[in-house]
Order: C-alpha cells, then structure tokens, then sequence
C-alpha cells in the first residue's frame, strides 16, 4: 500500500516535471494583466503631473495678482505721500504745484510778480 502510494507521487512529480512552468512573459492572462498595471501606472503619473502643473500655475497666477495688488496700493500710498499736507505752508504748497507743472519762464514770472 504505501509502496503504492510512492509510485503514485514519484509519477505525479515525472508529470509535474514535464510540463512547462508558467512563463508569465507566454501567460497571455497574465500580460494582460501586467499591461493593466502598467496603463493604471501611467494613468496615476500623469495624473499626479497635470496636478502638479496646476498647482503650480495657480499658485503663480495668485503670485501675479498679490504683486499687481501691491504695486497699486504701494502707487496710491506713493500718491498719499507726496500729497501736502494742512500744516504746510499754502505758499509752499502753491509754489510746489507750479513747478510741478512746469510753466514757462515767462509766467512763471507773472506770477511772481502778481500779474498772472
Ligand atoms: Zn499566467
């Protein structure tokens, strides 16, 4: 009985040895398995990319804005600065708004000497 039992496994072993093993590159279920890995891959790094893109671009978008922002409070404070203020002298302030624009010599003078 147990010589039998012997027989029967060395035979089921001879068979098992002949048989080819599973060749995962020749397993057509098994590539296309491994091409559904490969695909699911590539489909998370490119996801994982375009996130990444966008992030980035928002976050330089935001970037732009903050600075456009900025430049104009920092140009209405440059304004709020250059503005006289009510403990100046009014001539002062007068004589500074002429030179700013910038008149000619000759009114200039008319206006110094209380024609213009
Ligand atoms: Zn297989």
């Amino acid at each position: 009985m147990e010589k039998l039992k012997l027989k029967n496994f060395i035979m089921a072993m001879e068979k098992a040895a002949k048989e080819d093993f599973h060749d995962p590159k020749k397993c057509r279920e098994c590539r296309d398995h491994e091409s559904a890995i490969d695909t699911a891959a590539a489909e998370r790094n490119f996801i994982r990319i375009k996130t990444r893109d966008t992030r980035q671009r928002v976050m330089e978008d935001h970037y732009h804005k903050h600075l456009v922002k900025m430049d104009s409070i920092n140009l209405i404070a440059d304004i709020a600065r250059s503005l006289p203020r009510h403990t100046d002298d009014p001539q002062d302030i007068e004589d500074q708004l002429f030179k700013g624009l910038n008149l000619s010599k000759s009114v200039t003078q008319n206006r110094v000497n209380g024609n213009g």
